[in-house]
């Protein structure tokens, strides 16, 4: 629990996180947590470390701020990502495809809406 008696570690119970894990989130990280990507994290997706369908927890040490196109490239293309841990229970994640970054991103899917699998 936080200072305010919120539960922030809802394990199995939940997919997505609560509004009190995303404030957390927000006050911990300040953009999306690859490495590089400059959008703040309060336009982010709360998107899992340990993805949910692999059995990851929501708990908080599981959660971070991924804006939609790499919660989205990540959960298609793990292997390009490298995660990093950078202090307790905080993660970025280093991009290994492409060498232009954020140049060239690829159109939008028709279909391929998810959030924060
Ligand atoms: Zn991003």
């Amino acid at each position: 629990m936080d200072a305010e008696g919120q539960v922030l570690d809802m394990g199995r119970k939940v997919r997505l996180a609560t509004p009190a894990q995303r404030r957390a989130v927000i006050a911990r990280y300040a953009t999306c947590w690859v490495d590089g990507c400059p959008l703040p994290a309060t336009m982010c997706q709360i998107d899992h470390a340990d993805g949910w369908a692999q059995g990851g927890p929501t708990d908080l040490a599981n959660l971070g701020p991924a804006c939609q196109f790499h919660n989205r490239d990540r959960y298609r293309h793990p292997d390009r990502y490298q995660r990093n841990r950078t202090g307790k229970d905080r993660w970025t994640y280093t991009y290994l495809g492409r060498t232009s970054r954020f140049s060239g991103r690829p159109p939008p899917e028709p279909n391929g809406e998810h959030e924060d699998l």
